[in-house]
């Protein structure tokens, strides 16, 4: 068996990161492998929505990585990547560190984009991390402490503005008067039609208004200016939810460092950073060559984690790579508490047995790491034995 001189470097331990460090350890439990994070803890984000509706608790959707890391015999680094030198292989963190690698896969996700629209960034709400979750919790729940009826725009018809409109109804019930804002003509334009469909009358049965070719222009501390055919209007608001799409979080790259595609690193099917063979991005901050509708989700970062362990246990023994393909298992939404909606694998399921299953099929999704996730596994296993048929435990996610 051949050996590296030194450890494998996997920057970012969110979905894509974590699956490729415990795959690879299964592998081959001889690699010496680091994996950095600037966070302490995972964050499931697909259970955000349950944590805001205090249906799971948030400890229970935020395993720590020192724990799940310990278990499996990999190592795990707290900090912050700043600058990769591609040509000295060497990495630079925010307290200076500097680290060589040999081998790097860099997962680093995904942060809000306001797309520059004046007074978004300030004015703004958002909902990508459990920072952006407690912020927004603390103004629901002060809310509720005044007037009904306030006024609350989502922008984003995707499932983050859908599922967050959905629970905050469920929960506030008439403290809120619910919008959406959506600058194509339908909501959950890229989503699967059964989905779409179920969410349009979970909107409607929840009286959630929806206001389709409409975009955002401004956002100020008191309104928010929306285009659409109308021309441009300027309502009152109490607050604005920002849903309405992501950016790679790339802050470590220099302009020069890597080929882009859609702002996001471009890779080859094998899943190489072009002119870094030793190096890989996966996960939101990539785009493969050829694959590029590939939609921006857990499902693809974590079934690219789990083919790049392949590869790499394929490049340490000097054997070819083998080129990614996607599996399209479909996708589930949570529709407001205790509900949701499932299409694919040749299922569609709604309402409350769509939202059991689709908590059993979270937790099949990270069989590597049940024994870590003890902490989320009351909320995950319930049940589990009766929903048996719908679990994939294949790791193929
Ligand atoms: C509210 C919400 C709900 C979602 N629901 C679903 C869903 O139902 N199904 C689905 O498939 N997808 C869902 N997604 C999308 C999914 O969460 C992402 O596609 C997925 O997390 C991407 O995985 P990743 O590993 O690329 O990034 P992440 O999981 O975001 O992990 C990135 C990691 O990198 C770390 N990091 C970032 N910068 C640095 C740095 N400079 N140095 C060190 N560490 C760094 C972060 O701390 C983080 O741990 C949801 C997203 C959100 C926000």
């Amino acid at each position: 068996m051949k050996s590296i001189q030194k450890p494998i470097v996997i920057v970012g331990a969110g979905f894509a990161g974590m699956t490729v460090a415990l795959n690879l350890k299964n592998l081959n439990p001889s690699l010496p492998i680091l994996i950095v994070d600037s966070e302490s803890n995972f964050i499931f984000k697909p259970l955000m929505y349950e944590v805001l509706s205090e249906e799971i608790r948030i400890w229970e959707a935020t395993p720590k990585f020192a724990n799940i890391f310990a278990d499996a015999g990999i190592t795990f680094l707290k900090n912050y990547l700043t600058k990769i030198s591609f040509k000295e292989n060497i990495l630079e963190f925010s307290d200076e560190l500097q680290l060589s690698y040999q081998y790097l896969v860099i997962c680093t996700g995904s942060i809000p984009n306001s797309f520059l629209i004046k007074g978004v960034e300030e004015n703004c709400y958002f909902f990508n991390d459990f920072n952006d979750l407690n912020k927004l919790k603390f103004f629901l729940k002060e809310s509720q402490k005044t007037s009904l009826n306030k006024k609350l725009f989502i922008v984003g018809g995707g499932p983050s503005g859908i599922e967050l409109a959905c629970k905050i109804k469920d929960i506030f019930i008439d403290q809120f008067e619910i919008n959406i804002i959506e600058k194509s003509n339908e909501i959950l334009k890229r989503n699967k039609i059964f989905n779409r469909e179920q969410a349009e009358s979970a909107l409607e049965k929840r009286k959630i208004n929806v206001l389709l070719n409409a975009t955002v222009k401004e956002v100020s501390e008191t309104k928010i200016s929306i285009f659409s055919e109308d021309g441009i209007t300027s309502l009152e608001k109490d607050i604005v939810i920002w849903t309405a799409g992501v950016k790679p979080n790339l802050s470590y790259l220099e302009t020069d460092d890597v080929t882009k595609k859609y702002g996001r690193i471009l890779v080859n099917n094998n899943l190489q950073i072009e002119n870094h063979n030793n190096c890989f991005a996966i996960g939101d901050i990539s785009i493969i060559e050829g694959m590029e509708d590939l939609p921006i989700t857990a499902q693809v970062a974590m079934q690219e984690g789990n083919h790049l362990a392949k590869n790499l246990e394929l490049l340490i023994q000097g054997k070819d790579l083998l080129p990614f393909e996607f599996q399209d298992n479909g996708e589930m939404i949570s529709l407001g508490i205790g509900e949701a909606s499932i299409s694919g694998l040749g299922v569609t399921l709604s309402g409350k047995l769509a939202f059991e299953t689709r908590r059993l099929i979270y937790a099949s999704k990270l069989p590597d790491i049940n024994e870590s996730l003890k902490s989320a596994s009351s909320w995950l296993f319930q049940k589990k034995s009766f929903f048996k048929k719908f679990l994939k435990k294949d790791n193929s996610n």
